[in-house]
């Protein structure tokens, strides 16, 4: 399996080496061997992977239970919703060529 971008910050363990993949969470570790960086992953890890049956039935069920929080706030801020995304509409990026 390739892996086309990762993600570090070690934010499960506080492990400089741990890396997450951004597409589906999966924890690994980064390796340098030789001058190259390896990324391994578990066996369990990578039975977690998006491109996988578990992977996939796992991401749905992430997201069919966050519906309900999601549901509750927006019925909570019906009124304010359009304040509070404003920033978002408005935003403008502050990019600077060097
Ligand atoms: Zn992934």
């Amino acid at each position: 399996m390739k892996i086309l971008a990762i993600s570090v910050g070690g934010a499960k363990t506080g492990n400089g080496t741990e890396v997450e993949c951004p597409l589906c969470g999966i924890y690994g570790y980064l390796e340098v061997t030789d001058g190259k960086i390896r990324v391994s992953f578990s066996d369990a890890e990578k039975k977690r992977a998006r491109n996988t049956l578990a992977g996939l039935y796992e991401h749905y069920h992430e997201l069919h239970d966050m519906m309900g929080t999601v549901r509750e706030n927006i019925a909570a801020h019906k009124d304010d919703m359009g304040d509070l995304l404003a920033p978002f509409y408005n935003y403008a990026p502050d990019y600077k060529e060097q």
